[in-house]
């Protein structure tokens, strides 16, 4: 477990007079991150629903495309980064899974996220099997929200919409969003296969925000209630 705090995830701090802290009912031995996955096309609305969940107290939203857009751009990782995106391609495994435990150390660090109190939640990583057999001894995975959408359009129309309004560069290519459709099948779909399917959650995203996050709730809430303490305000 890779973490900058002297506390373990089971541990809780010193209670502050006055403020509502939750205790964690149920720790893991083996203190892996307690995560669930968003796994879906480009487009299908992950982020949308990351940002929502990000809302509510105990859940941890962290996407790996917003990370590597963190990078500094002149530095070494940042252009390696920005190379491969712009393609449409997937940074390195090893690259990638060495940026994401160092990124999550050091929201730990800054107490951003609370292993002991927060439900992480995966958006884009692990975006492959290799990455997800790397990070098997990072996280401990209770749930995969697996969201579908069967209208290709739909989605090759939001990125559109997203390329205007975020002025990203793999989604301003008509060429690079379908090569990113390809790869996304080659390499992230059989993620669904490599997890024991009783994990597995098939969200229908082809409909509007809030009934997307309706189901995501009903498969993460029992999840939630179950790994953690809720005694939040
Ligand atoms: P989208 O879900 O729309 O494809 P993301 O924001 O998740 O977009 O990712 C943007 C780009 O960042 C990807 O095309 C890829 O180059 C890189 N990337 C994000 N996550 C990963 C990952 N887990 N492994 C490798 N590359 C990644």
């Amino acid at each position: 477990m890779r973490t900058d705090t002297n506390l373990p995830h089971g541990a809780t701090e010193p209670h502050v007079s006055g403020v509502c802290h939750s205790a964690p009912l149920k720790v893991d031995a083996t203190q892996k991150y307690q995560s669930v996955l968003l796994v879906g096309p480009p487009g299908v609305g992950k982020g949308t629903q990351g940002e929502l969940l990000a809302r509510i107290p105990g859940m941890y939203h962290l996407s790996s495309g917003e990370m590597f857009r963190q990078l500094d751009t002149d530095s070494h990782l940042g252009q390696i980064f920005h190379k491969y995106a712009t393609l449409g391609d997937l940074v390195p495994d090893e690259i990638t899974v060495q940026i994401w435990r160092d990124y999550v150390a050091a929201q730990v660090a800054e107490r951003t996220y609370d292993p002991a109190r927060d439900l992480l939640i995966l958006d884009g990583i692990p975006r492959n099997v290799a990455q997800a057999a790397l990070i098997d001894s990072d996280i401990n995975v209770l749930k995969i929200i697996y969201m579908v959408c069967e209208n290709q359009e739909v989605m090759f129309q939001r990125i559109r919409g997203r390329a205007a309004k975020e002025h990203r560069l793999d989604d301003a290519e008509e060429a690079v969003v379908r090569y990113r459709w390809d790869v996304y099948k080659r390499e992230t779909e059989p993620l669904i296969d490599y997890y024991p399917q009783e994990f597995i959650r098939i969200i229908d995203a082809d409909t509007i925000p809030a009934e997307v996050l309706h189901q995501i709730l009903a498969a993460i809430v029992p999840v939630q209630k179950m790994h953690f303490s809720l005694s939040l305000m």
